[in-house]
């Protein structure tokens, strides 16, 4: 063993082979060199025991060659973009992994010119003098939802924050048990309530709140009642909660305002897509409530923000808590959720349009039969590759809007199903997520399922692009 680590090339031995001097010409040096440092260290990780009983003791030359080659991967690896495009396959439309709302067209070039040129983001230019950042979406929101004022920071996650801090710091908030929910992981609304510095007071069970259960726990600490959207489940059987307007109208009476944190936040109805029980942000400000919160990146399709709407003066409070510049909104999300309103508002009269205009709209609102026919033609498309092995048929299933939303609702669509015998549908899945352009779609029954609802029309070509690269004849054989 011994006698093999001396074998081990020197780093300014590698840096002289070939590859390695025509990387160095587009990479910088001290990365290469650190990739070289890292791809002789596994080799002599390799050599010492307990090294795998198989481990061939390469020659001089192939040692060389092995690091160049584990260099120039690890290099390759290193300087690529961490953050990529991949095709989003699963039908899920809303799929918070996969980044969540795709900008209408809009208002990517809304974000293009903040991005790149100055903007008024702050200034008045009326009076010459400072602006606030906070203005450019007051009017549009208001108009939008009815509500008296609104504005927006980073994510709905840290309008919570913002407004419990801002209207409950050291006093007691009532929220029923069965609202407290966690939503993807990292949002939990004890903890958030924690760690605003309000005191969460819980009333009812899991399943049943009534009126009478806040009713008892209104004291003199009790700063808000608080409701939250369960977007993401649903608890059916023998449940009841309170009604916002009902919590609202009790709140009025005691002098205590009421917080609905929506999540969702649509401005379009999506009763007409036969789907439910989400209310609009209009809706929700109709109920009374003297503070909604939403997200902008769920099934209103914009950009990630936190929609703030309510009250003057208790969202005025709000923007002149330093939570609030914390917590505040660049302006190329500004841009982005203007745009984007600035849709709702163009086309308030026109639904086809605003599907047409909104991706997410679009996505959730797609008719079967285009559905059918999108999944018919991309399964042709994939047998004309007149791959080996592979079979290709289009079934009936599901897609979900996702992003916690519309909780349980099935939206029916035509999945691209494909087996390949040899090869098992989870290898297959893992193949397509490491093509160029990964592809992500889902496992059902041994078959790889892909899900038209959710593909952007350039994403046909890069479906095909991934098939090839996961099935060319090499990798089946690797495979045998
Ligand atoms: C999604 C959601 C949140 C968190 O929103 P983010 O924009 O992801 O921070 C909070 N509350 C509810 C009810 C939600 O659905």
């Amino acid at each position: 063993m011994a006698e093999q680590l001396r074998r081990l090339p020197a780093v300014s031995a590698i840096l002289s082979q070939q590859e390695i001097v025509s990387l160095l010409e587009r990479l910088p040096r001290a990365l290469v060199v650190a990739a070289i440092q890292d791809a002789i260290a596994e080799r002599r990780q390799a050599m010492m025991p307990p090294a795998a009983a198989g481990e061939v003791c390469a020659s001089g030359g192939d040692l060389i060659s092995q690091v160049v080659a584990r260099a120039c991967q690890l290099a390759s690896e290193r300087s690529a973009p961490s953050l990529r495009q991949v095709v989003n396959a699963t039908g899920i439309v809303l799929h918070t992994n996969l980044g969540r709302a795709l900008l209408p067209q809009a208002a990517i070039s809304a974000v293009a010119s903040a991005a790149g040129l100055p903007s008024n983001l702050e200034y008045n230019l009326t009076q010459g003098v400072r602006g606030s950042r906070h203005d450019h979406l007051t009017e549009r929101l208001t108009f939008l939802s009815g509500a008296q004022d609104g504005f927006a920071v980073n994510n709905n996650a840290a309008a919570v924050l913002l407004m419990l801090n801002t209207l409950a710091e050291g006093r007691e908030v009532i929220v029923s048990r069965g609202e407290l929910v966690e939503i993807g992981g990292s949002f939990r609304v004890p903890e958030i309530m924690r760690k605003s510095g309000a005191r969460l007071v819980e009333v009812g069970t899991t399943n049943r709140t009534h009126p009478d259960d806040y009713r008892r726990a209104i004291g003199p600490d009790t700063a808000l009642l608080l409701k939250v959207h369960t977007s993401n489940y649903r608890i059916v059987g023998f449940t009841t909660e309170v009604p916002a307007a009902d919590l609202a109208k009790l709140g009025a009476e005691r002098g205590i305002p009421l917080m609905y944190d929506l999540g969702s936040g649509a401005l379009f109805d999506f009763a007409g897509a036969g789907l439910t029980g989400e209310p609009t942000l209009t809706q929700a400000v109709a109920t009374g409530a003297a503070v909604v919160t939403a997200s902008g990146d769920k099934l209103l399709g914009g950009p990630q923000a936190g929609i703030v709407l309510g009250r003057r003066d208790l969202l005025l409070a709000a923007r002149k808590n330093p939570l609030a510049r914390a917590l505040r909104l660049d302006k190329m999300t500004i841009a982005a959720l203007q745009a984007t309103l600035d849709l709702y508002l163009r086309y308030a009269d026109q639904p086809a349009s605003l599907a047409t205009h909104i991706p997410t709209v679009q996505a959730i609102t797609r008719l079967p039969a285009d559905l059918l026919s999108e999944a018919q033609s991309l399964a042709a498309d994939i047998s004309a590759l007149a791959i080996p092995d592979l079979t290709v048929s289009v079934e009936a299933g599901h897609s979900e809007t996702g992003g916690g939303s519309f909780p349980g609702a099935v939206l029916p669509t035509s999945l691209v199903a494909l087996r390949c015998s040899g090869i098992a549908a989870g290898e297959l899945a893992v193949r397509m997520r490491n093509a160029s352009v990964p592809v992500i779609g889902r496992v059902e029954n041994n078959l790889f399922l892909m899900d038209p609802r959710t593909l952007a029309p350039g994403d046909r070509q890069l479906v095909l692009a991934a098939l090839r690269e996961a099935l060319a004849s090499d990798a089946v054989a690797q495979n045998d």
